[in-house]
């Protein structure tokens, strides 16, 4: 079948286990009965979108949450197969799955290769014990290197660590000695993201009452900046922001994010940006699961997107990789001079040092990743 569009797909899998200190994700402990109401509320949300998608070729599927790997792997295969009867799945799809260590039993994962999952994630967050149950998380670097085994042995090699830094307690030695462990594990892709304290959160909380200070500016950069030596060091670069891979690694989803390609989410909560509109789900579990009850799409928000929204997405997002955005790209796209349209704002950043224009490219320098929001909103 032909195609004209290209696109990703993401799933949403709400439950958990625990919720962990830090979490703002639109994830929930203790509501794992729903699974099952869930996943056919899902399977009919997928029809729904049926003859809406049947221009796009998907190249990407990223099963997210939540903790997916916490639910049977049966809901998995089933919503997968499902995917598969409805869209177009492009033959060799990326399909990553997040997980948590503790959670992926050998059976699991061989199940989830049968569904054709070829991308491992799993959220290690810090090596230490100390640290780990301050973060809320329930299992330890033990588990991750059982996960890591298991993975291995029924077949996967594309493995994928989430982890923090800038976490109150945590010394820079800590810091080395997560990478180090992540290295000798002989881990392709790091996904490193410095900690965020959210309202709404048993951190945020913590905060307000003062008894969580967050570290020192000082010490999250040379946190940073030591991953990114350090990572490079070890063969996985940097590509983007928060991301490091080694050669073919990357996450292929996540870059139809940052270059501002289609997208489609399926679940409570989940966004989509698709023909120049974005929109999201209904939030909560029940609230989804009653929409399709009643055979609508669970969305509740709207947004279409203007020109100057794209051109400002595509500059923000873009500028988050290594690679920066080129003139021929934006281009290509919008049919404007991407120098000229932003004239003022790309001479005052690379006044203050935080881009780097050369030939037909911008992209951050590193002073610009360090302070890259008050480059985002240049474009915002
Ligand atoms: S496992 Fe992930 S989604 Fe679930 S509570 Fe922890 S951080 Fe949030």
């Amino acid at each position: 079948m032909f195609c004209s569009n290209n696109s990703g797909l993401y799933i949403h899998v709400p439950f958990c286990s625990s919720k962990c200190n830090y979490c703002d994700f639109n994830s929930y402990a203790g509501k794992i009965n729903f699974a099952d109401n869930y996943f056919k509320a899902m399977k009919k949300e997928v029809e729904l979108y049926k003859e809406y998608m049947k221009d796009y070729l998907i190249h990407t599927i990223f099963i997210g949450g939540g903790t997916p790997s916490v639910v049977s792997e049966r809901y998995i295969f089933e919503i997968l197969e499902k995917c598969k009867t409805c869209f177009n799945i492009s033959d060799n799809c990326e399909i990553s799955i997040e997980s948590n260590p503790g959670t992926l039993s050998i059976e699991k994962l061989k199940a989830y290769k049968k569904a054709g999952i070829n991308r491992i994630s799993m959220g290690l967050q810090a090596y230490q014990k100390n640290l780990l149950k301050y973060l809320g998380r329930c299992h330890s670097h033990e588990d991750f290197s059982a996960s890591v085994k298991n993975a291995r042995d029924a077949g996967f090699e594309n493995i994928n660590a989430d982890i923090i830094f800038g976490i109150p307690g945590q010394t820079i030695e800590n810091w080395k000695e997560t990478l180090s462990y992540l290295i000798s594990r002989g881990i392709n892709h790091i996904s490193a993201y410095s900690l965020k304290i959210e309202e709404g959160t048993k951190f945020g909380t913590m905060e307000k009452e003062g008894s969580l200070v967050q570290v020192e500016d000082e010490l999250d950069r040379e946190m940073y900046h030591y991953a990114v030596d350090y990572l490079s060091e070890q063969g996985l670069k940097q590509y983007e922001i928060s991301n490091f891979a080694k050669a073919g690694y990357e996450c292929k989803h996540n870059l139809t994010y940052w270059k501002c390609v289609d997208y489609l989410g399926l679940g409570a909560g989940a966004h989509s940006c698709l023909k120049d509109v974005r929109f999201s789900n209904e939030v909560s579990i029940e609230g989804y699961i009653d929409y399709l009850k009643h055979g609508d799409k669970p969305v509740y928000e709207n947004i279409p997107l203007e020109l100057t929204d794209k051109m400002s997405e595509y500059m923000f997002l873009g500028l988050r990789l290594t690679k920066g955005v080129t003139g021929r790209e934006f281009f290509l796209r919008f049919n404007q001079d991407l120098f000229s349209k932003y004239k003022a704002s790309l001479e005052k950043l690379e006044k203050k040092g935080l881009i780097e224009i050369s030939g037909d490219c911008v992209k951050l320098t590193s002073l610009g990743f360090d302070l890259a929001n008050q480059v985002f909103v240049e474009f915002v």
